[in-house]
């Protein structure tokens, strides 16, 4: 749609030149539509250029050693889909920073991890831009207080309404190991940034929601929630905690131990395949994805 725009200006600009120019019999409209042309182009057209430059670049050989020894999803992907996997980690670490926090210098693994977090979550919507624009901030050790202090509290992973995605560079790399652990805290955050995007992280992405889904969504969220207050959840107490932290939690099931998701809460399952438009449990046992 933003390129249908872009073409629309670009062709009113420049025939709004020829028009004045013909009219006023001088050159000067047309050159100036041409010089905004040429202008408003680059700066549309820069971004895309960008990635395209990106994609183009080979992966370095320990990106993907790193991903194959510590990012069971990326391992279980058929070639075509690595391809994808690897084109989408490459914008995104060219388009959006993953830096430590003032001066730390994180590890490389633990921003290409990261990074691999993030684009998992989009592997299945080549159209979905990441959900964040201030990209990641690394934090040196395990935890961090309320105040972000490191070395304090118990927090490891944050996902602020405004402003990057924190987390700790330990939890990040105890995290992508194989077998994966049912938990994943680059998963939880990156769902939570699906959730602020309409200005509530309230266990329901509506910018993102597919058409339809919404009434099941509500229905199964709130039985859900139940299930984890009785004890009668696979997913870990926290998720009781309300709607955006159930989805959080399920997310990072979904995609880390999507057999057992998709045997005790079949229904959680199915709602997160249609969303993530992915079927993990197909990946991981090598059988083609069916479409929902
Ligand atoms: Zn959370």
């Amino acid at each position: 749609m933003d390129l249908i725009f872009a073409i629309f200006y670009i062709l009113i600009a420049l025939s709004a030149g020829i028009f004045l120019s013909l009219v006023l019999h001088s050159y000067l409209p047309f050159l100036l539509s041409l010089i905004f042309t040429l202008f408003y182009g680059y700066s549309f057209f820069r971004k895309t250029f960008r990635r395209i430059s990106a994609v183009r670049k080979a992966l370095p050989e320990s990106w993907r050693r790193l991903l194959t020894e510590r990012a069971y999803f990326y391992l279980k992907l058929p070639p075509e889909e690595k391809r994808k996997f690897e084109n989408n980690l490459k914008i995104f670490l060219t388009d959006f920073p993953v830096r430590g926090r003032r001066g730390f210098q994180p590890s490389r693994e633990a921003r290409i991890l990261a990074a691999a977090g993030v684009v998992t979550l989009l592997q299945g919507h080549p159209e979905w831009e990441p959900p964040t624009p201030d990209g990641i901030l690394i934090y040196s050790g395990e935890r961090f207080d309320d105040d972000y202090n490191p070395g304090r509290g118990n927090i490891t992973g944050m996902a602020p309404y405004r402003g990057p995605m924190i987390l700790s560079e330990k939890r990040i790399l105890e995290d992508f190991v194989i077998p994966p652990p049912p938990f994943n805290v680059v998963y939880h955050e990156t769902a939570h940034f699906f959730d602020w995007e309409d200005g509530r992280a309230e266990g329901f992405p509506l910018n993102r929601m597919p058409p339809g889904l919404e009434e099941e969504w509500m229905e199964v969220f709130e039985d859900e929630l139940e299930r984890v207050s009785k004890g009668e959840s696979i997913l870990r107490d926290y998720a009781g905690t309300g709607p955006g932290e159930l989805f959080a939690v399920a997310t990072e099931v979904f995609f880390t131990t999507p057999f057992s998701m998709k045997k005790h809460h079949p229904r959680l399952y199915h709602l997160l395949r249609i969303f993530y438009n992915l079927d993990p449990a197909a990946i991981f046992s090598g059988k083609p994805q069916k479409r929902v």
